[in-house]
């Protein structure tokens, strides 16, 4: 059965009985049809959330096709409540770039998933396109401000770095000129699109603390240069509250559930390439507030999701994980010990060995933030029992917690073991992460440790172009803020084509990009883009929907 059949299969509950389960009232609850609702952020209470037990789970490097950490939150989740820990599962919402292009939903699979799940990996509840709105009004300020004769305030065209954004993967728009047309057609000047997950209005939504911080980032986000060569923010043009009604709904999260009828939070998608990876701060709190147990995902590896949820989103939040989940598959780490990947379904436990140092390279990684690790080894039918017998005996001679995970195949029930070493974990946790780099580092130094300790590269080559911008962004006093690195997820380096464990290797950072409403700093490495292109055959040329609205082909 494919993920559609299994969540089609499925009779979702009422939502408000899913929120009962919370202790939420009816009233509370704005519903978004009977199965999703949003709930109101009075709800957060932080000394609940201070008590919480939050649990991170991210990957090795992984596959194109994603190694299950989604699948693996979920049936964490549900397996926790199976074991009588009240938990709320707290992810990202999609985005259709990946469910159009190569990678598809991203509500789970198997028996873990989240449901409506059509709903889910399409339009939801709307969050995505009123990010796109928020995102775009605020270009067609820009545009307009230079058009005028009489109220502009000088912005040189050439200087915008303001892009409009589309949630789609659309190479056509990565680079454009827009306002073509003769004169009333506005000045024209090359500009481009970002896919809405990349976009700083998703960064800053997911990192706000309430309504009024939504507002004043917003205010806050540098769009260009005037004339004179003085930096333009969107409170220069009045922008700011007129973006933050557009996104007075979609601050609030989503409630939805598992197939199993468990609480499930959703709210806001950043990729953890091109941006912070996580859900929002505000989704995480929530869970928090509600429930003793949360368990949540950051994008791609941890390399770049678990490095960015730690160093910025927990550190802006005041959060603290109590146990990292580290998702390995067996046909990851065969791909990383050199196997071609049309054969990762045959058994061949010489490559697994060889692909071990990926695994290891991010255990180490993790260590040093000095929160107890679980490896959960994500099982795939086509696993053989030699190549699961030989990756668990390794963990356990290494003294790594380790659990076989059959969430796919089984839901909750196939996450029991993971779960009660998980609750082991969190209940011997007793301090806070370490952070890679503390804020007062320099920009360079807050690179070179992520780059070290976590990439484990030799040294950060700037551009001449990037070191230009580094000293313009220190002497315009935005040295003090985290650095969010824009890196392929193929590679612990940023040559994608470097599986495994690099070694001797440097990172290259073309340029650098800045949030000054999310309050970060992008260094982008390598040739990574924040407008993907579809692949040659996209996996929309396989949706289709027959005379009774039934739909197929959506993973
Ligand atoms: P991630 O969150 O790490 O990107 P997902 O949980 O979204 O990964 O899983 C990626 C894809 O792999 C999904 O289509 C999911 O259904 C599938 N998948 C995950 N785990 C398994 C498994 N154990 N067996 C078969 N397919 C799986
Ligand atoms: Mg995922």
């Amino acid at each position: 059965m494919t993920d559609l059949q299994i969540a089609s299969s499925i009779q979702p509950k009422h939502i408000k009985e899913i929120a009962s389960k919370l202790s939420i009232q009816e009233d509370q609850l704005e519903y978004y049809g009977s199965d999703k609702a949003k709930l109101p952020l009075d709800l957060i209470d932080e000394k609940s959330v201070n008590n919480g037990n939050l649990v991170l789970v991210t990957a090795i490097t992984p596959t194109p096709a994603g190694e299950g950490k989604t699948t693996t939150s979920i049936g964490l989740g549900d397996a926790l409540s199976h074991i009588g820990k009240k938990t709320v599962t707290v992810l990202r919402e999609p985005s259709l770039g990946p469910v159009f292009g190569i990678k598809g939903g991203a509500a789970g699979g198997g028996y873990s998933q989240v449901i409506p799940m059509v709903d889910i990996n399409l339009h939801f509840t709307g969050d995505f396109h009123a990010i796109e709105k928020a995102n775009n009004l605020l270009a067609a300020l820009i545009d307009n401000n230079i058009q005028s004769k009489t109220k502009s305030i000088g912005i040189d065209p050439r200087t915008v770095i303001w892009k409009r954004c589309m949630d789609m993967n659309d190479r056509g728009l990565r680079k454009i000129v827009a306002a073509l047309g003769g004169k009333s057609g506005g000045v024209p000047r090359e500009t481009g699109f970002n896919i809405t997950a990349a976009s700083e209005i998703m960064a800053l939504l997911c990192l706000c603390r309430d309504m009024n911080d939504l507002q004043e980032k917003c205010g806050n986000i540098y769009v260009a240069d005037t004339w004179e060569g003085k930096p333009v923010y969107a409170k220069d043009l009045h922008a700011q509250g007129a973006m933050a009604v557009l996104l007075k709904d979609a601050i609030k999260p989503n409630l939805v559930q598992t197939l199993e009828g468990n609480p499930a939070i959703i709210h806001g998608g950043p990729f953890a390439n091109i941006a912070q990876g996580t859900n929002s701060i505000l989704a995480t709190k929530m869970g928090l507030s509600l429930s003793d147990y949360v368990v949540t995902e950051a994008g791609f590896g941890s390399d770049l999701g678990a490095e960015k949820f730690l160093n910025i989103k927990c550190r802006m939040a005041n959060l603290s994980p109590k146990a990292v989940v580290l998702v390995a598959t067996i046909r990851a780490l065969k791909y990383h010990g050199g196997k071609n990947i049309k054969e990762l379904t045959n058994e061949d436990v010489d490559a697994l060995e060889k692909g071990l140092p990926n695994l290891e390279r991010h255990i180490s990684s993790l260590r040093s933030f000095r929160l107890p690790i679980v490896v959960s080894i994500n099982a795939f039918s086509s696993d053989t029992d030699a190549e699961k017998k030989f990756l668990f005996d390794y963990c356990e001679k290494n003294n790594i917690p380790v659990a076989l995970s059959y969430g796919w195949a089984e839901g909750g029930k196939g996450c029991v073991d993971l779960a009660n070493k998980v609750a082991a974990a969190v209940e011997g946790c007793t301090q806070k992460f370490s952070p890679t780099y503390e804020l007062t580092d320099d920009i360079r130094t807050k690179m070179e440790k992520i780059c070290r300790t976590i990439y484990g590269a030799e040294n950060v080559i700037l551009s001449n172009k990037a070191n230009r911008q580094l000293k313009q962004f220190e002497a315009m006093g935005y040295g003090n803020l985290p650095v969010c690195i824009a890196k392929t997820q193929k590679s612990l380096s940023d040559d994608e084509k470097r599986l495994g464990r690099p070694e001797n290797f440097d990172i290259h950072i073309r340029e650098f990009e800045i949030a000054t409403g999310a309050g970060f700093i992008v260094p982008i490495a390598g040739n990574i883009l924040r407008m993907p292109g579809l692949p040659a055959t996209p996996s929309a040329n396989h949706i289709k929907m027959d005379a009774n609205g039934d739909i197929t082909g959506l993973f």
